[in-house]
């Protein structure tokens, strides 16, 4: 298993539209599309940095991952997503090597990409994103 590239760098916001509106008019880049994902309680929105993606998160409710995580930590980078050639290889082979997953199987992310996440116990506090197509 090596990822190919960051696909994307998923960052915890209070407000997307605020947080929207700074992306486009003060880093220069366009909101190409905004979606919600109802099983990660989440609001997100995608910008294209190159290949890299910036995905804003914003919860839909208090109680979901990036409810709970922006009341701990407060907004900011939330997670980075490499993208592999296929998740659940990629998340039974980090497994293998004794690493604690969020998820065990795949599951359907944003963009309809296949996505998994590793505990950040066993990746050393990044909490750790693996997506296919
Ligand atoms: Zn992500």
């Amino acid at each position: 298993m090596k990822p190919t590239h960051i696909e994307h760098i998923g960052i915890a916001v209070a407000n997307l539209d605020e947080a929207i509106k700074y992306w486009e008019e003060v880093m220069g880049l366009t909101c190409y599309a905004v979606e919600e994902v109802v099983d990660q309680k989440v609001k997100t929105a995608f910008f294209k940095v190159g290949e890299v993606k910036i995905e804003l998160l914003e919860s839909t409710d208090p109680e979901g991952p990036i409810g709970k995580f922006i009341e701990k930590k407060g907004a900011g980078v939330h997670h980075i997503a490499f993208a592999v050639e296929n998740a659940d290889t990629a998340l039974v082979e980090v497994a293998e090597k004794g690493v604690l997953l969020i998820d065990q199987k795949s599951r359907k992310g944003a963009e309809k990409m296949n996505i998994g996440f590793l505990h950040p116990k066993s990746t050393m506090g990044v909490l750790t994103e693996f997506c296919s197509k």
